[in-house]
């Protein structure tokens, strides 16, 4: 087993870190780290940058106009921009719609689609948990019935993430209801415009507007604009769901917070530095760097055998990154709170403007409260045991 980069993957590790040094807009800089999300204004802007270098598309072969990295690139890519951290390449695009369409679209849907994707002309959000469907998805009602080249669309999403800015939303829906729940679904592209879709939001107790609600009344839906084949959705889904755990340890986002609560603990402006000298607070920093040092072994052990293997399939023991890595973000979110102290409580931006300690400590408290979603999206830490056990342990 080969854990570590070769001279070409390091000197890719500096590219990335030099590009994103000399080319992240001053303005996103001064946000990084202090926001639990990053206005979408920043997220294009970041986007758009990384497109003119050929990198926004990270995950996807050059035919399709993406970079074709390794999976070691993609890797280390995603880590260096975590580490900072920069916004991200919009995930819904990228690494979720984006290769279902280039794998199972037509030909006509990847000409229009694709570029869009790509350069996040089209933002796209995910309309696949409702009500009484989460962990499992396969129950979802939402319904689409034919009428005419249209599928009228009835029903509810949940937590749909940036909905609310969104151009486009990849929806799951039952186009079978006789047929056993995972065979009767089918993969559409909805345009955001389309009358008959009312978005509400939810907001979170981070205190941000991020997750909504979204109702679809008599929603009419082209026929051209499902992927694939009619009720074979679920299969779509699958595969979309195996790209979603890519980078899914997120390691240099939760180093980047053990560093800035350490540098805060060093004592800002309102606080007095007495924190390094409490054994409890340096035990579980050096916990915290422990347990990155073996999630960032074991990222690299599950990219080596799939290096090894080259077949796409996503590895069943990224389950493990999904689960310990939610748990350390959430560890070191509430490090960072904790260090920051009362000066890290308030959710108001605008007492960053204060100044000195309030400035320096900005965010934690958010940070912290956004961060005990991690257990829970993109698949809860339950259901991430469940498919350890089975898959991998074989109880
Ligand atoms: C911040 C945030 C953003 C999100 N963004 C999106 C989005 O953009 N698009 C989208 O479609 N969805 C999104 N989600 C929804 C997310 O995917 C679901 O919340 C998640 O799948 C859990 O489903 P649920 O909320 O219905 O909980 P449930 O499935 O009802 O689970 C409730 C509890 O029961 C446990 N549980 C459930 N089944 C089992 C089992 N078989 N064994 C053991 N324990 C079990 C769960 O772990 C959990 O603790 C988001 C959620 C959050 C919190």
């Amino acid at each position: 087993m080969d854990l570590s980069f070769s001279p070409e993957e390091i000197a890719f590790r500096d590219e990335v870190r030099a590009f994103i040094r000399d080319n992240l807009p001053a303005d996103i800089r001064a946000k990084a780290g202090r926001v639990a999300h990053f206005d979408k204004a920043d997220v294009v802007a970041w986007h758009r940058i990384l497109d003119a270098r050929g990198w926004a598309a990270s995950h996807w072969p050059r035919e399709h106009g993406g970079p074709g990295f390794s999976p070691v690139q993609r890797y280390i890519f995603m880590e260096e921009m975590l580490r900072v951290p920069t916004p991200e390449p919009l995930s819904f695009n990228i690494n979720m719609v984006g290769p279902v369409v280039y794998t199972f679209g037509s030909d006509a849907q990847k000409a229009r689609f694709l570029p869009r994707i790509r350069s996040l002309d089209w933002w796209f959000c995910q309309g696949f948990s409702e009500p009484g469907a989460g962990s499992d998805l396969a129950a979802l009602r939402t319904s689409a019935r034919r009428e005419g080249d249209e599928y009228i669309v009835n029903g509810q999403k949940i937590w749909t993430s940036t909905a609310h800015v969104a151009d486009w939303m990849f929806c799951l829906v039952r186009t079978d209801a006789a047929a056993k729940k995972q065979e009767g679904i089918s993969f559409l592209l909805i345009d955001m415009r389309t009358p008959g879709i009312t978005v509400r939001p939810i907001i979170t107790i981070d205190g941000a507007h991020h997750t909504n609600e979204v109702f679809l009344d008599d929603v009419r839906v082209p026929l051209a604009n499902r992927i694939g084949a009619e009720n074979k959705g679920w299969d779509y889904a699958k595969f979309l769901l195996g790209n979603e755990r890519t980078g899914i340890a997120r390691v240099g986002l939760s180093q980047g917070r053990v560093s800035r609560a350490v540098s805060l603990a060093c004592g800002i402006e309102g606080l007095d530095g007495s924190l390094t000298d409490d054994q409890g607070f340096r035990r579980r920093v050096i916990d915290l760097e422990i347990d990155l040092k073996a999630l960032e072994i074991t990222a690299l052990r599950i990219i080596d055998r799939q290096r090894r293997r080259n077949d796409g399939r996503p590895d069943p023991a990224s389950s493990v990154l999904k689960l310990r890595g939610a748990e350390t973000q959430q560890a070191s979110a509430q490090l960072l709170l904790d260090a920051a102290g009362r000066l890290g409580a308030p959710l108001d931006a605008d007492l960053a403007a204060l100044g000195g300690g309030f400035a320096e400590a900005q965010g934690a408290a958010a940070i912290h409260l956004g961060a005990r979603a991690a257990t829970i999206y993109g698949g809860s830490s339950e259901i991430q045991k469940n498919i350890i056990a089975k898959a991998i342990l074989g109880l």
